[in-house]
């Protein structure tokens, strides 16, 4: 994810799902969306994406925020209070991403836990919660990200999910979903959206990922909760004013977005499969869950020097590591540009 300087043209970017560009459908349907002023309820494209979102999750309510990002930021804010311990895969988007926001905003503590591809299990979470003791942090809050990004883009299966959280709510723990590409893991299994949030206090999607919208997301949960998330919007500089104009890009995503997601699915895998027959290349295309593909080098090529060499025949794609590379499909390329970019991979890895 480090930022590469582009060459002159890139045919093929698969660095992430947030270099999609709305498409003219998209802006002409912004264009004409009604607004007003968001901060006071009164704009009524950002009212009916929430309402949107808040029927699609099965939560009382939601909450238009400037990205996802804020949606973790405030979840953390309105779940636990400073001091407090929140029990979270240690790949997690806030451990990671947010430039240490939830020490900066929250104060909270953040218990970084194992577990194959981004995900762990019930017994990973009864083992992490504290014992009360005047010594230890307090336990208040569960993570969990559906898709797991570093994990691969894994889904985590519905049980899983069901367990981690009864093993939370027995100890009077708060649970909370990432869920940035939950709409990926929604098309990859056939479980609804509701069912996968539905043992979590508060849950979010991201319009700017494989939704192809330009900005926000939108974070949801019951009313009591959506207050207090507001009080921390307003605060935080992230109550707006006309915003139906962006929120029409979430409204317009969710209704024409969400089925296609399968063609990424089925580019990844076909990425996956071309990559994977490759010399000094380590990837099993089985574990391709949904639009993201990770890989390891074998050979003496370090991750950076193979993407610099993508990069200049026109094929990005992200170093994470010194043997690691991700790529990502999304809406802006279709099976054509991924035959591309496997013949551009082809050249580079065979030398
Ligand atoms: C991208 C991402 C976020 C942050 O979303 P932004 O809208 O880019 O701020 C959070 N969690 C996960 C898992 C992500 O992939």
């Amino acid at each position: 994810m480090s930022p590469v300087t582009p060459p002159v043209r890139i045919d093929v970017d698969l660095s992430s799902d947030t270099v999609t560009r709305p498409t003219a459908d998209m802006r002409r349907f912004m264009c004409e969306a009604e607004v007003g002023d968001e901060q006071k309820l009164e704009d009524p494209t950002v009212n009916l994406l929430n309402e949107m979102v808040a029927e699609l999750l099965g939560k009382e309510a939601a909450v238009f925020l400037p990205s996802g990002t804020m949606c973790n930021e405030i979840a953390l804010r309105v779940h636990a209070r400073p001091g407090e311990e929140v029990i979270a895969h240690h790949t997690a988007h806030p451990i990671n991403f947010e430039t240490g926001g939830p020490g900066a905003l929250a104060g909270v503590n953040m218990r970084a836990i194992d577990g194959a591809r981004g995900q762990f299990d019930a017994a990973a979470v009864e083992a992490a919660v504290r014992p009360p003791s005047r010594y230890a942090p307090r336990t208040r809050l569960v993570w969990v990200e559906q898709t797991s990004n570093l994990g691969g883009g894994s889904v985590w299966p519905l049980e899983r999910l069901e367990a981690v959280a009864a093993v939370a709510k027995r100890h009077g723990l708060a649970t909370h979903m990432d869920g940035a590409r939950l709409m990926n893991a929604v098309v990859a299994s056939g479980v609804s959206a509701r069912d996968y949030a539905a043992r979590f206090d508060s849950a979010w999607i991201d319009f700017t990922k494989g939704l192809g919208a330009p900005v926000g997301a939108a974070l949801a949960g019951s009313r009591a909760f959506i207050d207090e998330a507001w009080r921390c919007k307003q605060q935080m500089g992230g109550a707006m004013r006309q915003a139906g104009i962006i929120a029409a890009g979430g409204v317009y995503a969710l209704r024409h977005h969400v089925k296609r997601l399968a063609e990424d699915h089925a580019n990844a895998r076909r990425l996956a499969e071309g990559l994977a027959g490759l010399p000094g290349v380590r990837l099993d295309p089985r574990t391709i869950d949904t639009n993201i593909v990770f890989f390891e080098l074998t050979g003496s090529l370090t991750a950076s020097a193979a993407v610099e060499r993508l990069l200049v025949r026109g094929v990005r794609m992200g170093a994470l590591g010194a043997r690691t590379i991700r790529a990502v499909t999304h809406l802006d390329v279709d099976a054509h540009a991924i035959e591309r970019a496997l013949a551009v991979a082809r050249d580079v890895f065979t030398g």
